[in-house]
């Protein structure tokens, strides 16, 4: 059976999810808060996280409740609309383990705006 990395409580998202440090917050509800990336790649960066404790996307949906995993969903579509980067449209990310270039281990979707992207995976 394959193992998922425990998840580390003293992350530094789960630190802003308790309040121990400061994020600047877009959007909160009971299943996710989504706050502006501290180093923007695009005009627009937010990252958007469950309150739940998971490390990554293959964490969240191996462990997470379906209304857990519509919760998250449903929010960052919200949220892309709520930014005005639904249209012209928007690019999610998320980066999944070492060879995905995971930096924090808890969940989290970049949804990234407001210029043209360019392609998928540069380099
Ligand atoms: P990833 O490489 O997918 O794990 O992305 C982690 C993201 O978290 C990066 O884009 C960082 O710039 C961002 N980040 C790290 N620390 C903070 C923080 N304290 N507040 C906001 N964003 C952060």
């Amino acid at each position: 059976m394959r193992s998922v990395m425990a998840y580390d409580p003293q992350n530094i998202f789960a630190k802003i999810l308790r309040g121990e440090i400061p994020c600047t917050k877009v959007f909160e509800n009971e299943w996710v808060l989504a706050f502006h990336d501290i180093a923007p790649q695009a005009p627009v960066h937010v990252l958007v996280i469950p309150k739940g404790a998971y490390v990554s996307q293959d964490d969240f949906t191996a462990k997470a409740t379906d209304a857990e995993i519509a919760g998250l969903w449903r929010a960052v579509g919200q949220i892309a609309r709520d930014l005005e980067v639904a249209e012209p449209g928007y690019r999610t990310v998320q980066n999944t383990g070492t060879n995905g270039g995971q930096e924090v281990p808890h969940f989290h979707v970049h949804i990234c705006g407001g210029r043209r992207l360019g392609r998928m995976i540069p380099e």
